[in-house]
């Protein structure tokens, strides 16, 4: 049996419309990395919202309030920034996050030392150990988490999903990169494509809403191989 984590990295609309109900009829769990600042604005959801998901078993982590890359921050920036959010969570009856994710997976070992201190035990990163993995814009494959290898405060994604990143590769990710003892960690954004473009081509971290639920059944097929658990399970 090898250990698969769905992350929704922001908190967005469709991790509530898309993602729950279709974990939920599964019978999987997901993990949603919420930045304060955001929920409830946009393309975002409402801390309602993520209260239901976080009664229902679902995990609501913390993604910092403002998302910003805090590398070259002090430290009592990030502090303030996990504490935002915290302070919003405790305020909408939302269990005390356990998790983090650096936004816009920017990470040094000043920023690790914050988290660890903040009482956190474990932080989600991006591909960053991969060498092919150059544009976390467009997604790419990383490689499993192994607790052996990996700082618990550099947790690294088999995949991230966007424009170089699909069902396909997901599920050559599964078969070829997940051994036994480390766990497949997958990170979502939308689910349903924002068109974005930069020199003529679209890009973007976001995946179809049919590519999703191709994941989704896949695991729901293979569920004598894989269990699909929160991220703060495997702490
Ligand atoms: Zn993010």
């Amino acid at each position: 049996m090898k250990t698969v984590v769905l992350t929704f990295d922001d908190g967005l609309r469709t991790h509530y419309d898309i993602a729950y109900p279709t974990l939920s009829k599964h019978g999987f769990k997901g993990t949603i990395f919420a930045s304060g600042e955001r929920i409830g604005c946009r393309d975002h959801s409402e801390w309602n919202k993520l209260l239901k998901m976080d009664k229902d078993g679902f995990e609501i982590a913390n993604h910092s309030y403002k998302h910003v890359n805090v590398c070259n921050e002090k430290a009592e920036w990030l502090q303030w920034q996990i504490k935002e959010t915290e302070g919003l969570m405790s305020a909408a009856g939302i269990s005390p996050p356990e998790t983090f994710c650096y936004p816009g997976f920017h990470v040094n070992e000043d920023v690790k030392k914050v988290v660890d201190e903040m009482g956190y035990k474990l932080a989600r990163s991006g591909c960053e150990y991969a060498m092919e993995f150059d544009d976390f814009q467009r997604g790419g494959s990383g490689c499993a988490y192994d607790p052996d290898v990996h700082s618990p405060f550099q947790v690294p994604c088999l995949g991230v999903f966007g424009d170089e990143y699909s069902y396909v590769d997901f599920v050559v990710d599964l078969q070829t990169k997940l051994q036994d003892g480390q766990v497949g960690i997958f990170c979502f954004h939308n689910i349903g494509i924002r068109i974005k473009e930069r020199d003529g081509k679209t890009f973007g971290v976001d995946s179809s809403v049919e590519d999703f639920m191709k994941c989704i059944e896949y695991l729901s097929q293979n569920k004598d191989k894989y269990n699909v658990v929160n991220f703060r399970d495997i702490i």
